[in-house]
């Protein structure tokens, strides 16, 4: 199968000795299966959809060498034969659908969050809160040996290749570089005796597997961090590790530790693929592209222009598991695309939870959220079309039942509209349009305009009744809440009232600091912001002259004064998600946000809002005051229980998901998810 649109993407790459059916690789992810040997048939069945769906090359997610180089306790290790048995189920699942599988082979170095970690040298990272232990002469022979050991038994298992990963700031990183490397031994130094380890690595384990065996390095092009390498560090680095026998160089941008963020979704699509393409003119091995693509246009147009032989995405094929298939079969409006929102993938990683998928529940969940073709086709209403609602309808529509979806508005997505519209969350309207295609697709049938009432959902004789009508956004009881300069978030991001230069946010949950952004931009500078302009905005050298990259932010004059404030006294923006609430902190702090903790509302008039902080009265004189403090639940529609009722069996039955539901620590990923497993046990 193949599509003349992407011809370049969908080209087969002969690798000498192995050809990969296309240029896609699915990227490295730790999804928390790895880590135990009970989780591999679930692994397997992961990795077996993917390779179904035509990926031209999986990299599992990263498993240690050695016990010093664990992320977590306990965590994924390949050091022995026992081992085998679990990767050989992976490597036969995803052999029997026709994809290739190379083994990542992560030490994290002092990123490790346990006690036996070690490092370049004993430097704690911000990130960990153990101390390593530098690695002596023959620790690190020893570590050389674990890395040949591991790769073999990969090899053993079945494997098709490794990945080395040699950036994002873990071990091998944190030895190419002077800001975590102090040593003054044959492995410190120079940047010939800071690559020595991860070279010699390469070397060795070539020697050891053979010719035919894909060894794919990892490489950091942009350290992001202080004491980072400059570009002729990583070019000759890069060099080094092609001569000493690495069969492809795959790409990395930014340290963990770094404070510039490189995959979240406000960061522009493909916003590194520049560095690929120079760096791959430096070499005769194929280069990989990476972070921040998601669909398939910049993908093509990456391989087309030259900038790399292949791309990496990772987070897509959590989203879609079919996304070259769709591609090859002219299906591209069906990608379920990667939203770059981390809420379920990296969030969850770093909090010990299993990964999912925002926009796709069942990955990583294969074995058991499954949509079984119903026994028994029913008539089925949804009323919302939020993502709650769309998830329900096209779930329960997929399975074969004859769904009928309402919705009060003249369009489909419920508050993703809204969401849609901040700057920096673009992405989200990539759901909105996988949604509308699958609603064709499956054939549901859309009601939109129109609101529906119980005794109508009643009179049509439905089965099942979804109540997925979300949300009203909360008034708070303030004296002077109903002054004219009083806005609503909705009133601004649906009915795009005029908004003053001195503004207060009362609430600082996610849709507070969205507002913050929102009310921030510059209507001079387009959306989807410019990369230049997201470059200057956070100090990115794509040189990289120097420094890992790093140059001084450019400060602009921020286009309104804002108050953003919480009653809480915990820091502004704590609920927000694990790995990206900081880059919305970060962002509002640089233009001058004024974010106060444990505020109590006095009163609005006409001078503006009255606060005291701490027991001391404070006016902020601002010409709006935009609430945006939670929501309750629409749940109108539900029938009313009575004593008595419960044993009732007659007429249809009614559930309640998503906002509707529980309004309070309400997120999309949890509608998403509650859609689909309701529908899926209709
Ligand atoms: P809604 O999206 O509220 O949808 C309910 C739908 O029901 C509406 O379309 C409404 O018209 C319809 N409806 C109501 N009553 C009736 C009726 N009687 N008949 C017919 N139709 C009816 N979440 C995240 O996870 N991550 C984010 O980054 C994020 N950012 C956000 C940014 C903003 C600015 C906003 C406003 C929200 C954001 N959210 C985010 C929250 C997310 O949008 C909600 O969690 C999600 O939309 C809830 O889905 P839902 O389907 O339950 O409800
Ligand atoms: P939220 O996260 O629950 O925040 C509500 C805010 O309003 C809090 O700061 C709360 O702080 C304040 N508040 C609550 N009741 C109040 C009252 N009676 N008077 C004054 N202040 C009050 O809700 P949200 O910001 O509306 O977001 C809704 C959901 O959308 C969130 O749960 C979130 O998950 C999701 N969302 C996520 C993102 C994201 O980036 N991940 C972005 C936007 C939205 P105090 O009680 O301390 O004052
Ligand atoms: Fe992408 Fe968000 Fe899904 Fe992670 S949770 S894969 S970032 S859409």
């Amino acid at each position: 199968m193949t599509n003349p649109s992407y011809s370049h993407l969908l080209a087969p790459l002969d690798l000498g000795f192995t050809t990969l059916r296309n240029r896609v690789i699915m990227g490295s992810m730790h999804t928390g299966l790895e880590d135990r040997f009970y989780h591999y048939p679930k692994l397997a069945a992961y990795f077996r959809e993917r390779a179904k769906g035509g990926v031209g090359l999986i990299v599992t997610g990263g498993i240690s060498p050695n016990r010093s180089g664990w992320l977590l306790p306990f965590g994924g290790t390949l050091n022995s034969w026992f081992d085998l048995p679990n990767h050989r189920r992976v490597t036969q699942a995803v052999h029997e659908e026709g994809g290739k599988i190379a083994m990542q082979i992560l030490h994290a170095g002092r990123y490790g969050y346990q006690p036996l970690v070690v490092s370049a040298s004993a430097l704690k990272s911000p990130i960990s809160m153990f101390r390593p232990r530098a690695l002596s002469e023959s620790g690190i022979l020893g570590t050389i040996r674990d890395y040949v050991r591991c790769a073999k038994l990969a090899q053993r298992a079945g494997y098709d290749g490794v990945e080395i990963m040699g950036s994002e700031g873990y071990l091998l990183n944190q030895f190419l570089c002077a800001r975590t490397n102090l040593r003054t031994d044959r492995w410190g130094g120079s940047i010939e005796n800071r690559m020595r380890l991860a070279v010699e690595i390469v070397k060795q384990v070539r020697a050891a597997v053979g010719r035919e065996f894909i060894i794919m390095y990892r490489h950091s092009l942009l350290d992001l961090v202080d004491g980072g390498n400059s570009w002729d560090d990583v070019v000759a680095v890069a060099k080094a590790l092609q001569q000493a026998g690495a069969s492809i160089i795959n790409t990395g941008i930014g340290w963990h530790e770094a404070r510039v963020p490189t995959i979240v979704t406000s960061v522009p699509r493909a916003a590194f693929r520049s560095l690929a393409g120079r760096l791959r003119k430096e070499l005769t091995i194929p280069v990989v592209a990476s972070n921040r693509i998601n669909m398939p246009d910049e993908a093509e147009d990456i391989i087309a222009s030259g900038d790399a032989d292949l791309v990496s995405m990772a987070r897509p094929f959590l989203a879609d598991p079919d996304f070259v298939h769709k591609v090859a079969t002219g299906r591209v409006d069906e990608i379920n695309t990667c939203i770059a929102c981390n809420q379920a993938c990296l969030d969850h990683t770093f909090s010990n939870q299993r990964a999912s998928c925002l926009v796709n529940p069942r990955a990583a969940h294969e074995t058991e959220l499954v949509y079984r073709k119903a026994t028994q086709p029913k008539r089925v209403a949804v009323v919302g079309a939020g993502p709650a609602g769309l998830s329900a309808a096209t779930v329960a529509a997929e399975r074969g039942h004859q769904v009928t979806l309402f919705d009060a508005s003249d369009r489909i997505g419920g508050q993703f509209n809204y969401a849609m519209r901040i700057p920096g969350k673009e992405e989200f309207k990539e759901t909105l349009r996988y949604f509308k295609r699958r609603v064709e697709v499956t054939k549901v049938k859309l009601e939109l305009n129109h609101r529906v009432t119980r005794e109508e959902l009643l009179q049509q004789g439905f089965d099942e009744i979804i109540v997925a009508a979300g949300i009203v956004p909360r008034t708070p009881r303030i004296d002077g809440i109903d002054h004219p300069m009083v806005l609503s978030y909705l009133d601004v991001l649906k009915d795009n009232a005029a908004v003053g230069k001195r503004v207060a946010i009362i609430g600082a949950g996610g849709i507070g600091f969205d507002i913050g952004e929102f009310l921030l931009h510059d209507p001079q500078v387009p959306l989807p912001l410019p990369l230049s302009h997201w470059l200057a905005e956070w100090g990115v050298d794509l040189a990289a002259s120097a420094n890992g990259g790093l140059r001084a932010p450019v400060a602009e004059e921020p286009v309104r004064q804002i108050y953003l404030l919480q009653r809480k006294a915990s820091k502004l923006g704590a609920s927000l998600g694990k790995t990206s609430g900081w880059v919305h902190r970060a962002t509002l702090l640089r233009k001058g946000v004024e974010m106060l903790a444990g505020v109590e509302y006095r009163k609005i008039d006409d001078q503006g809002l009255h606060i005291a902080v701490g027991g001391v009265e404070r006016l902020l004189e601002v010409d709006n005051v935009i609430v945006c403090a939670g929501q309750d639940s629409l749940t109108e529609l539900m029938p009313v229980v009575k004593a008595g009722d419960a044993n009732t069996t007659r007429g249809p039955r009614f559930h309640l998901i998503g906002g509707a539901k529980l309004a309070a620590e309400l997120d999309a990923k949890r509608a998403i998810r509650e859609g689909a497993e309701l529908a899926a046990s209709l």
